[in-house]
C-alpha cells in the first residue's frame, strides 16, 4: 500500500513563546524534496538539521523533544501532528531557537498555516506501514496496542481524579472525521499545583492561561473548555504527533488507555523494530560466508 509524498506550496511562518522554555521564536515551513523526510532546521546554528524521526529523540517527560549532539527542539508534537494530518511527508521546519511555539495550546493555529500555504503532491510514493500483527504496551494500568486494519484509526481512554476531567474516550477515524473539527482545537493542560514544582525544574516557563487549560483543584479556571472531551481530544492529538516520528504513514486500529509521551514513545519505538524484523524476512541480509 503506497500514498503520494506531500510538501508544502509555499514558505508559512508563525512566531510565539514556547511552553517551557519561555522562549520567543520563529518557525518557517519550507517545501522539501521528495524523500527528503519531514527536518527541523536549527536556523540560528547554521542551518542544523534534525530529522523529526523516532531516532532523534531525547527527551518526552512533558513533551517531546527532537535533538542531534547538545542541540534540540522541543514541543514538536502539536506542530508534527497537524503536518502529518494534512498527509505530509517533506517538510523543512526552521526554527530559530530550542522549542516551536505553543501558541494556543493546540495545534489548530498549525493546521490555519498550512492551509494557507497550501499541500502540494510530490511525483514520488511512500510505503505506508501496514500493521500485520498485533503490537501492545502494557506499563500497570497505562497501556497501548495496534491491531490490523485496513485505515488509521484511534481509540483514546483517559482517567483523572479531578472533578473536571474524570473519565473520557474519544474515537477518531482518520478515514471519515476532520482532524481540523475533532481534534486540531484540543488544548493542552496544566494544574495550577504542579506550577511551582514544574517551574523549579525548568517546566512551563511560558505557559499561560493563553496557551493552556489550566486546572486548580475544583475545575478549570479559564474557561470555557473548547469541547466538554477537550482532554481526551488532546491526548489523540498528541498521539498523531508522537507517531510522525514513525518517518511513513501508518495504518492500524490503535487503543490507548492513560498513556502520555513517555508510553508512546515505547510504542513508536516497538512499532519500528516490528516493521524492520519484518522487511528482514522479506529481503533476508545475505548469509555470511562461513570459514570454519
Ligand atoms: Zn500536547
Amino acid at each position: 500500500m503506497f500514498v503520494q509524498r506531500k510538501t508544502v506550496n509555499t514558505k508559512v511562518s508563525i512566531s510565539g513563546i514556547g511552553l517551557h522554555s519561555g522562549i520567543y521564536t520563529k518557525v518557517e515551513l519550507r517545501p522539501a524534496s521528495a524523500g527528503s523526510g519531514i527536518t527541523f532546521v536549527r536556523a540560528d546554528l547554521d542551518g542544523l538539521r534534525i530529522p523529526a524521526l523516532q531516532a532523534s529523540i531525547t527527551a518526552f517527560d512533558y513533551a517531546t523533544t527532537v535533538g542531534r549532539d547538545d542541540v534540540s527542539v522541543g514541543t514538536v508534537e502539536h506542530l508534527l501532528s497537524a503536518v502529518v494530518a494534512f498527509g505530509i511527508t517533506d517538510l523543512d521546519i526552521q526554527i530559530d531557537g530550542p522549542e516551536v511555539p505553543i501558541v494556543d495550546g493546540s495545534a489548530l493555529p498549525f493546521v490555519h498555516l498550512i492551509d494557507a500555504a497550501g499541500v502540494r503532491p510530490l511525483a514520488v510514493e511512500v510505503p505506508v506501514l501496514r500493521i500485520k500483527h498485533p503490537i501492545e504496551l502494557v506499563e500497570g494500568q497505562k497501556s497501548i496496542r495496534v491491531t490490523p486494519s485496513n485505515r488509521l484509526v484511534i481509540k483514546y481512554r483517559i482517567d483523572f481524579d479531578h472533578p473536571a476531567i474524570g473519565r473520557q474516550s474519544v474515537h477518531f477515524d482518520f478515514a471519515h472525521e476532520s482532524f481540523a473539527k475533532k481534534i486540531a482545537g484540543a488544548r493542552t493542560f496544566g494544574f495550577v499545583r504542579d506550577v511551582e514544582q514544574l517551574r523549579a525544574a525548568g517546566l512551563a516557563r511560558g505557559g499561560s492561561v493563553d496557551n493552556a487549560i489550566v486546572l486548580d483543584d475544583r475545575g478549570v479556571i479559564n474557561g470555557p473548555l473548547r469541547y466538554r472531551d477537550e482532554f481526551a481530544r488532546h491526548k489523540v492529538l498528541d498521539l498523531i504527533g508522537d507517531l510522525a516520528l514513525i518517518g511513513r504513514p501508518i495504518v492500524g486500529e490503535i487503543t490507548a488507555n492513560r498513556a502520555g509521551h513517555a508510553l508512546h514513545s515505547r510504542f513508536v519505538e516497538k512499532i519500528i523494530a516490528a516493521a524492520e524484523a519484518e522487511d528482514e524476512q522479506r529481503h533476508p541480509a545475505m548469509a555470511q560466508p562461513s570459514f570454519a
